[in-house]
């Protein structure tokens, strides 16, 4: 069998794992870095938006050919078709394409110096005396050992990293999305981004039309809790219900799984970090994942070579990681994940009156899980008193 050793063992070249090479390798540590698969970003499980402040973030520049399309408005539509429309004032943002965003995070990360492996799984951490030592890769049917002083688990949802390191199983709650990438349409305004809420559309999700172009558009939705039919068969009837869909060319067909319950309990342990979506770090309220996770991505890797130079990489050294992401971004996907809560236990109707007494502002605050405490307060000032009644139970905890 094949041994390998370095300071730092970075595994998934997704956005947080990427940026997680980066940082460590800028810092002088040896990284190897293993992607399961045989092209960085592909295939793809995304709707490809992300906003301005997200590319800044993870080292990028808002042009083409990481970007598809410019997006000025995002309009979010009540089950009854009403829409509030958010302009690009208050917000700005983006349409990837995500296998040129990926591919040029992990580039980012080879220029620094980090061992990129492809094709190579990881499939299991191992461990001594209840500390990570390192983890056990596949590739072409061969096995090998890697040690490390520290692993960086960035390998999305079903995270084997968090499985095998005792960091926790499954999350309590995720959405399963279905999407088609629609071609031969005729979008009259591709640089807005549409939202649609509704218990017959989706239930318990969403439904997005996110334009690549006029003539393309990801079109998907996803289902949490209670759903009746498969995704992909909610999918195809809202395709069907819109006219400026129904007749498109399907030129892929994807979707994947959001975690959206929140945080993990434990995002590291002796010898170990987890990244991204292995450590639920997403906005509950909207499924968003990238930009929390190049931030936490980068996090992690500044504190494991800091923890790898100190020859301290326990728990508590590690922690440092939780703290720094936990001040903003932590916050945010609470307050995020209780507005989801708050959501649930809306009916149709009450999202109707919602949409009519809600400002732009309001909508980005409750999606993004900024400031929520002051924007429900200021709902209740002018809501009627059902939705006073549901927000004030949120309120109450
Ligand atoms: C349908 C859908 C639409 C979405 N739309 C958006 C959106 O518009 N905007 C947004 O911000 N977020 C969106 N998200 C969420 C976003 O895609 C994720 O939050 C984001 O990709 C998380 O980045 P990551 O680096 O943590 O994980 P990932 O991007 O999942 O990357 C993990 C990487 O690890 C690799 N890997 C996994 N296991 C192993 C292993 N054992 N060994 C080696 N490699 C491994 C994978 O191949 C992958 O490359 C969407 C998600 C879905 C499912």
């Amino acid at each position: 069998m094949r041994h390998l050793d370095c300071d730092v063992i970075v595994v998934g070249a997704g956005p947080a794992g990427s940026l997680a090479a980066r940082a460590a390798a800028e810092l002088g540590m040896e990284v190897i870095f293993l992607e399961e698969h045989l092209q960085v970003g592909y295939p793809i499980f995304c709707a490809e938006g992300l906003s301005l402040d997200g590319i800044k973030d993870a080292g990028a520049e808002p042009r083409p050919p990481i970007v598809s399309q410019e997006i000025t408005k995002a309009r979010v539509y009540s089950p009854d078709r009403n829409f509030v429309e958010l302009s690009s004032t208050d917000w700005k943002g983006f349409n990837l394409n995500r296998e040129v965003f990926d591919k040029i995070l992990s580039e980012n990360a080879v220029e620094s110096g980090a061992k990129l492996m492809m094709n190579t799984r990881a499939t299991n951490v191992t461990m001594d005396e209840g500390a990570v030592t390192g983890v056990k890769a596949t590739t072409n049917g061969k096995t090998m050992r890697i040690k490390a002083k520290v692993v960086i688990g960035a390998d999305g949802h079903a995270s084997i990293i968090r499985r095998t390191a005792g960091l926790g199983r499954w999350f309590s709650d995720v959405v399963t999305c279905a999407q088609f990438r629609l071609g031969g349409l005729s979008l009259d305004e591709p640089d807005v981004n549409e939202f649609y809420f509704g218990s017959k559309v989706v239930p318990g999700g969403y439904a997005w039309v996110f334009p690549k172009s006029g003539e393309v558009a990801n079109v998907g939705l996803g289902v949490r809790r209670i759903h009746k039919a498969s995704p992909l068969e909610y999918l195809k009837r809202f395709v069907a219900s819109d006219h400026r869909l129904k007749d498109g060319d399907i030129i892929l067909v994807n979707g994947g799984i959001t975690p959206v319950s929140g945080c993990i309990e434990r995002a590291v342990g002796d010898g170990v970090m987890l990244t991204g979506d292995a450590a639920g770090q997403l906005i509950p309220m909207t499924g968003a994942g990238i930009h929390s996770g190049v931030v936490s991505g980068r996090i992690a890797g500044e504190v494991a070579a800091k923890a790898c130079e100190e020859g301290d990489v326990s728990a508590t050294r590690l922690s440092e990681y939780e703290r720094r992401f936990d001040k903003y971004w932590g916050k945010r996907i609470r307050d995020s994940r209780r507005v989801v809560e708050m959501l649930d236990r809306f009916s149709d109707e009450d999202l109707n009156t919602l949409a009519r007494v809600v400002t732009n502002e309001d909508i980005l605050n409750l999606a993004n899980g900024t400031a929520v405490t002051r924007t429900l307060t200021k709902i209740m000032a002018r809501a009627p008193l059902g939705i006073i009644r549901l927000v004030s139970a949120y309120m109450r905890g």
